[in-house]
């Protein structure tokens, strides 16, 4: 059969767009070079130990989130099996270099806050970066399932970043930059 679009990478952006695509009757083929797709989302064994190569939490599964939004839409939700982080500590990282142990909260202001207790000298530099990730989400109108208005998309200039360029623009201290998801 003839593919109407090619992706190559089988992670979870490769993987979210072509399911996208294929609902809307597009025929979708996705390479991936790996023997198993989910990129960043694989787990790996040793022993009876499990390890994440990346992801180990998602967010955007809360009601009005995005990937609930996406996976809604996709008719798939019925077939994960969700559970919900503590607001208080969706992610809790320990820096070798400090030794100190840091509870990062979810939600836009609790994050802020989780973060701006350690770090009060880059709080309102912590608003701005985080406002700038909702701003870049903001620019693909597939994550909010909106309909296109152009055809080729425009982007901002923050957008074309790296992550790290992105969080050393906005956060100077070197230990909370390490802390910043890239
Ligand atoms: C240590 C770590 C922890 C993380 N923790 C989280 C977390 O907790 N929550 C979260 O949401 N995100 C987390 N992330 C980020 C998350 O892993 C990425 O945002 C996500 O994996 C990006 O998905 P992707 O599809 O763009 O890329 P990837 O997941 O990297 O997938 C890219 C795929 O493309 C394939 N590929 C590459 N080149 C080619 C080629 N030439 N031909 C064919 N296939 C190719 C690769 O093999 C891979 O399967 C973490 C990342 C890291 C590194």
């Amino acid at each position: 059969m003839n593919q109407d679009v090619i992706i190559i990478g089988g992670g979870l952006g490769g993987l979210f767009t072509g399911a996208l695509l294929a609902h809307e009757g597009l025929v979708v083929k996705v390479l991936e070079k790996n023997a198993t797709i989910g990129g960043g989302l694989q787990t790996f064994r040793r022993g009876n130990v499990e390890f994440e190569t990346g992801m180990h939490i998602l967010g955007g599964f809360r009601e009005g989130g995005t990937l609930r939004r996406i996976c809604s839409h996709l008719g798939i939700m019925e077939n994960l099996a969700i559970r919900h982080l503590d607001a208080d500590c969706m992610d809790e990282i320990t820096c070798a270099s400090d030794g100190k142990t840091y509870r990062i909260a979810s939600g836009r202001n609790a994050f802020v806050q989780s973060l701006a207790e350690h770090f009060p000298h880059q709080q309102s530099k912590l608003h701005e970066y985080v406002d700038a990730l909702y701003n870049i989400a903001n620019e693909v109108d597939a994550f909010y399932l909106r309909p296109s208005s152009t055809g080729l998309p425009q982007h901002s200039e923050h957008f074309l970043w790296s992550a790290d360029e992105l969080i050393s623009h906005y956060i100077s201290d070197p230990r909370l930059r390490n802390l910043l998801p890239t």
